[in-house]
């Protein structure tokens, strides 16, 4: 579990709009296939480096595990800011990704998805490009497609919904009421937006959100919230660029009682839950000593550094980890592969039930876990997707 399978390390020449040519590195880790084929998403960002995407593989293969899905563990990354490129240069970026790994991927080989800058529309050029040099379709190889070329419906919002539906056991468990349970947003793409989304409709009173810019908070002190529906913000972030401070419902907007907050402020906020749902390493030995919370649900992978797990260890508060409380993402794509693998489709009301079934039964065991160990939810989980990982090893006779 160390070492990955496979390190894929190559670079994609792309001609530019303006003639010139430009090298962009990528890299795609296949890190176990000991439960079925590679799994994991691709991210383009500014900063990726083979060591990160070894780290983000790694994590895969424990969060399959954990969701008890036959698919093993991967993930990949261009050195890239997409924001830098026109949408013809990060198509042809795309193109060139499939290009350098496409003897690697495949329906049973390895299967990627979008992360962080990563979209459908990624997806669909990713997955036309390699049809085209294939000869033939496969869907399957593909997930977080659009919906028209065999994506699942309720793909976008899983990972959010899947964080939703286990804070909501959670708080259950812990006898705390949604309705006054308040919740702070770090991060409002993909993940963080719909999980918004997702805990609103239960209940939950969402008191801050913030982008990686800026963000909003309800500034009334404990008791005094008066909440935010999460679309209201993100129709002024789309209308606006960004989130201006104040919560604007149309064009009507409230800057007395919300205020403007840093997105690191926003794990400071006095809030009953934080949710990271941005980067990696945003909570450290540093802010973790002041963090008021009372449960942390990390739906970015890897928000916690393990200095700052030891001291929200000690402090007695629980921390939902990566590997679980973001496994709805990886859920769904499975369910998106098993749909395109079959050629049927699954409306979404099916493909909500089917995730909260899984998330749910994944909490449980990792929750009855910790409990009777007396560990932390993060060792907990780890001790249930290693013991699956070396049941499957045990079987091949990997191991004996
Ligand atoms: P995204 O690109 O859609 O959104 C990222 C969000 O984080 C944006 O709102 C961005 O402004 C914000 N952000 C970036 N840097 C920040 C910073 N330093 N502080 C505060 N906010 C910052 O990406 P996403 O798909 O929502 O992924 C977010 C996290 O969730 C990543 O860690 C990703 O690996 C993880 N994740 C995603 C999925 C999925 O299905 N998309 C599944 C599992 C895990």
């Amino acid at each position: 579990m160390t070492h990955p399978e496979r390190v894929i390390n190559f670079t994609i020449p792309v001609r530019m709009d303006d003639g010139t040519m430009k090298y962009f590195q990528g890299f795609r880790v296949q890190h176990s296939s000991v439960r079925g084929p590679y799994k994991g998403g691709i991210r383009y960002a500014p900063v990726v480096d083979e060591g990160e995407v070894k780290a983000l593989a790694f994590w895969m293969t424990m969060k399959c595990a954990v969701a008890d899905i036959p698919l093993g563990g991967a993930k990949g990354g261009i050195k890239v800011d997409p924001k830098k490129l026109s949408e013809r240069e990060l198509e042809r970026l795309t193109r060139g990704f499939a290009r350098a790994v496409y003897k690697f991927i495949g329906a049973w080989q390895d299967v990627p998805a979008p992360d962080i800058n990563t979209n459908g529309k990624i997806m669909a050029w990713l997955l036309d490009e390699y049809e085209t040099i294939m000869g033939y379709k496969s869907p399957a190889t593909i997930t977080g497609k659009p919906i028209p070329l065999g994506g699942s419906l309720g793909r976008e919002a899983a990972t959010g919904e899947g964080g939703a539906m286990v804070l909501e056991q959670l708080v259950k468990d812990m006898k705390m009421d949604p309705k006054k349970t308040t919740v702070a947003v770090q991060g409002f793409g993909n993940v963080g937006y719909w999980f918004a989304r997702a805990a609103h409709a239960r209940g939950f009173k969402i008191v801050a959100i913030s982008d990686s810019k800026s963000g909003v908070r309800d500034n009334n002190g404990k008791g005094k919230e008066k909440g935010m529906d999460p679309a209201h913000v993100m129709l002024e972030k789309q209308e606006k660029g960004m989130i201006s401070g104040c919560y604007c419902i149309g064009t009507v907007c409230d800057c007395e009682h919300y205020k403007k907050v840093t997105p690191d402020q926003v794990l400071m906020t006095d809030a009953d839950v934080i949710v990271p749902a941005a980067v990696e390493n945003v909570i450290t030995a540093k802010n973790a000593k002041k963090i008021k919370a009372k449960i942390v649900l990390e739906l970015a992978n890897g928000p916690t550094t393990p200095e700052a797990d030891v001291i929200f260890a000690k402090r007695g508060i629980p921390v939902i980890p990566d590997i679980l409380a973001n496994m709805g993402g990886v859920t769904v794509s499975y369910f998106e592969w098993v749909q395109n693998l079959q050629g049927v489709s699954w409306s979404e009301a099916d493909v909500m039930a089917r995730l909260n079934e899984k998330m749910l039964a994944s909490y449980k065991v990792v929750r009855d876990i910790a409990h009777e160990r007396k560990i932390t939810h993060r060792t907990a989980a780890y001790l249930l997707a290693l013991a699956r990982i070396e049941a499957a090893m045990r079987a091949k006779g990997v191991i004996r």
